[in-house]
């Protein structure tokens, strides 16, 4: 038996009695048209390893798998381990983990090797399994994941954009950031509220260490906690107008035009201080 051989991904639910958990923020894609194109995004092939979080049914799975990748994947419901052990018997390149990604040491898995990141994300833990990869210790070579829209927004916005805030500043920090595709809500099963977005990350090479990225997390705090505010009034905690000064930023201005590398000289004037 091969890949080609399994059965439809809606008839291995049927078979094993599946179906989506609210709870675990399940929202299946089906289609392997679908699942293949971000395969391609994902731009992983033979050699490459994939750490894919939350493989549910596999239908994701399937298509990294058909690239030619190794893949771990990372699910935290038992209810699919003998369906995706299934696919596992087929495809002696995937091997499954049942665990809360959350929680997961990735280097352990990755075994000192580069590994990418690809995931249709689980909506309710999408944002601290995004903030886990990029400023835990361990960093992927890319990050391919599928996102809420309006979570897309705020990851990829720019300064004077609705949607940039903490978020943007954190990953554009570390990352280079596009949002690569677009996937209409009807597209899952079943279909969420909102519509979806695949969103392409790129660790920097030179990126932040450990206590820069502290120090951002903390102005970026202060200052989109109060984002209508001037930052000479929602940094006054900080270190306000001489730490704004000691940064080349004017006072008067708000959180939401004050581009990414700005932060990074708040973050670096308020770790000067200290
Ligand atoms: N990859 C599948 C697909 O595209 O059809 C399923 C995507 S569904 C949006 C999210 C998946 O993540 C579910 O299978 C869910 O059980 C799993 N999940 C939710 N929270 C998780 C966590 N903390 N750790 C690992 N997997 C999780």
């Amino acid at each position: 038996m091969s890949l080609e051989d399994l059965p439809s991904l809606r008839e291995a639910l049927e078979a094993h009695g599946l179906w989506a958990k609210k709870a675990f923020g399940q929202h299946f894609l089906l289609d392997l048209n679908v699942t293949r194109k971000i395969a391609r995004l994902a731009q992983v092939g033979e050699g490459d390893h994939v750490i894919e979080v939350g493989p549910g049914p596999g239908g994701l799975t399937r298509a990294l798998l058909e690239t030619g990748a190794r893949v771990t994947a990372v699910e935290m419901d038992e209810r699919f381990r003998p369906l995706l052990q299934e696919v596992a018997d087929v495809a002696p390149n995937l091997a499954l983990v049942f665990a809360d990604a959350l929680k997961v040491d990735e280097a352990a898995i990755a075994a000192g090797q580069p590994a990418h990141l690809v995931s249709n994300l689980p909506y309710n833990v999408g944002t601290p399994l995004l903030i886990k990869w990029l400023t835990g210790p361990w960093t992927p070579k890319s990050l391919t994941l599928m996102f809420q829209r309006e979570v897309a927004d705020r990851i990829t916005e720019g300064p004077g954009d609705e949607a940039y805030g903490r978020l943007a500043v954190i990953v554009q920090a570390t990352c280079k950031a596009r949002r690569v595709l677009d996937a209409p809500a009807r597209a899952f099963t079943p279909p969420p509220k909102v519509d979806s977005a695949v969103v392409r990350l790129e660790p920097l090479a030179e990126r932040p260490g450990p206590e820069r990225l502290d120090a951002l997390q903390k102005v970026t705090a202060a200052a989109f906690g109060q984002r209508r505010k001037m930052l000479r009034s929602s940094l006054k905690v900080l270190g306000g107008e001489e730490l704004i000064l000691a940064a080349g930023l004017d006072p008067q201005s708000r959180a939401e035009v004050i581009p990414v590398a700005g932060f990074l000289a708040l973050a670096d004037a308020w770790l000067a201080r200290r």
